[in-house]
């Protein structure tokens, strides 16, 4: 077992905020069957500000009633959240799924798996990290949607629009899912799942959202709740209480309602290009600082702009209390080998409920 040393020599160019990066992972994907997707999203560099990359540079982005501020408070427009949020899980056990349970409903069809049925050969195989407890072709498949900004039209900024998402867009999204009888996980939950060998239960699904702007809480949370739903938020441990980005006590509040807030790195860098000290930092920091802020370790890893290595792979791995890891592949079966490569579903803003309900179906 071990690191397959396949060698492949790949060489990929990056779209990353309109700046073109070309990368070369010759030896650094032995373990991957497709090469590390390079996602369309754009980025901040090692270094907060100033940024090349529009998208996350936290000035151009319009206060609405100070919600773009990084106030000591949530926003006003949402204070009632964290007290709201003790009927909620106050924490989060590791058995404890916050849950939506699949409430069964009259005339509700079956799930459509047919094309859902995971193999181990479907997804790529990292075997050095499969637990030999469990079979490395112990599948599920689970959506995990991929959002990034959940805003109105007034406050895009400068952020790229195809990654933004309108809160009227999003609830008619949400509407269509709870209508066809989905509910939500965290995606901590799904990796505890994988690592039992447990098949969540029919109609799951999982709603990330990266880079932990702050319209996460003040748009896309009331939404969720409004529906029973939860989600994983992808913060960027650096940007905690910056302005633009979700506080510290919006981090609590989310938490507490159940939501999970995911590793993101500390500065959103492309990992690839890091080795050693440098790679656990960015990754491990990261999850020390959630920790200390919401009192949970995080499970779940976003690898920035989607790009991996065997070796970013493995210092995903490495990190204590990491159980999963997404990507930017396309697709909805994970398995437990494969769950450090895991796929996602990018919705863009034109994708439309029914094209939603039907994207999940695979
Ligand atoms: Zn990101």
């Amino acid at each position: 077992m071990g690191i397959l040393a396949a060698a492949v020599a790949v060489a990929a160019t990056l779209a990353c905020g309109g700046v073109l990066v070309s990368v070369n992972l010759a030896s650094t994907l032995p373990t991957m069957s497709t090469p590390a997707r390079l996602g369309v999203e754009a980025t901040a560099g090692p270094t907060p500000s100033p940024s090349p990359y529009p998208y996350l540079s936290p000035s151009p982005i319009p206060t609405q009633s100070g919600t773009g501020a990084a106030s000591a408070t949530p926003s006003s427009s949402r204070t009632s959240a964290p007290t709201k949020a003790p009927t909620k899980a106050p924490t989060k056990a590791p058995t404890k799924a916050p849950t939506k349970a699949p409430t069964p409903r009259p005339g509700t069809p079956k799930p459509t798996s047919a094309k859902c049925i995971p193999t181990g050969a479907a997804v790529p195989a990292d075997t050095a990290i499969v637990e030999p407890q469990v079979a490395a072709s112990f599948g599920v498949c689970v959506p995990i949607l991929e959002y990034h900004r959940i805003a109105p039209a007034s406050e895009i900024g400068t952020s790229l629009p195809a990654l933004v998402v309108s809160p009227a867009a999003f609830a008619a999204q949400m509407d269509a899912l709870e209508a066809a009888g989905w509910h939500t996980i965290t995606l901590g939950k799904l990796g505890d799942d994988l690592l039992a060998g447990r098949t969540p239960p029919a109609r799951s699904f999982v709603v990330t959202i990266d880079d932990g702007w702050y319209d996460g809480y003040d748009d896309a949370f009331p939404i969720l709740e409004a529906h029973g739903f939860v989600a994983t938020f992808f913060v960027i441990s650096g940007r905690i209480d910056h302005p633009s980005f979700l506080s510290s006590l919006n981090l609590t509040a989310l938490t507490a309602a159940g939501d999970e807030i995911g590793n993101h790195t500390v500065n959103h860098v492309q990992l690839g290009s890091l080795t050693g000290a440098s790679l656990s930092a960015q990754i491990d920091n990261a999850s020390d600082r959630i920790a200390q802020v919401t009192g949970v370790r995080p499970k779940s890893f976003a690898y920035p702009m989607g790009v991996y290595n065997s070796t970013v792979v493995a210092a995903a791995v490495a990190c204590p209390g990491m159980e999963i890891a997404v990507t930017e592949h396309k697709g909805i079966k994970e398995t437990t080998g494969g769950r450090f490569t895991a796929p996602r579903l990018k919705i863009t803003p034109g994708v439309s409920p029914a094209q939603l309900v039907a994207m999940m179906a695979g």
